[in-house]
């Protein structure tokens, strides 16, 4: 099954992480992970503009490594970048002293690009993390889970069916996970830009975290 809206439950046992944001006025978070990946993070860029949308960019390190020239322009744009390891390491498969290192090493590729301003976002790929882990990061990162996850990387489902789903679910204050992946791209093309004219035809704008 695959769950659009993360549950209640599991936002209660989970406090200590960011699952969405207060939801007082008409404002969504949104998110794109894995990138910078070209053509696929400059459609995202180009689409943000569009809309004068601002988003979160949760970084593998090793892609900013590869093309650090787009994850420039993210930040020019007005966008931020933020941590998501620097080889998408499974936090529950991981040692907690190679996964904190990791993070690290990621962190060294977005400082060379933003200049640090306070305190980090770091997002765990697949969405885990050992308690351990979390708190060895705690005092350096807010870690940003989510409350709308796209499913835009599933090949199997058809872009119109995500659509639907993730028009229905979000609301104001929802963080919403994207992907400028490579295998999230043919469902981004249709999603995102009918996402942001939707909401932005409601009075939604879009920040950052
Ligand atoms: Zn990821």
């Amino acid at each position: 099954m695959r769950i659009f809206k993360t549950p209640a439950l599991l936002r209660f046992l989970y406090p200590e992480y960011v699952w969405q944001q207060p939801n007082t006025k008409k404002i969504i978070y949104l998110t794109f992970d894995d990138g910078p990946i070209p053509v696929v993070t400059e459609f995202v860029l180009n689409q943000l503009a569009n809309f004068q949308a601002k988003a979160t960019f949760f970084c593998v390190g090793e892609n900013i490594g590869r093309y650090p020239d787009i994850a420039r322009q993210v930040v020019q744009q007005g966008h931020q970048l933020a941590n998501h390891t620097h080889n998408h390491l499974r936090g529950w498969a991981t040692p907690t002293e190679d996964y904190v290192q990791n993070i690290q090493k990621c962190q060294e590729q977005i400082s060379q690009i933003q200049p640090e301003n306070g305190v980090k976002l770091f997002r765990p790929p697949y969405g885990r993390i050992k308690k351990k882990q979390f708190l060895k990061i705690k005092s350096s990162y807010r870690v940003i889970m989510w409350d709308i996850l796209t499913y835009d990387f599933d090949v199997n489902l058809a872009p119109e069916q995500i659509l639907q789903k993730i028009l229905k679910k979000t609301t104001a204050g929802s963080v919403v996970v994207f992907h400028d992946s490579v295998k999230a791209f043919p469902n981004l093309q249709y999603v995102l830009p009918r996402f942001l004219h939707y909401f932005t035809g409601l009075g939604y704008s879009f920040k950052l975290l």
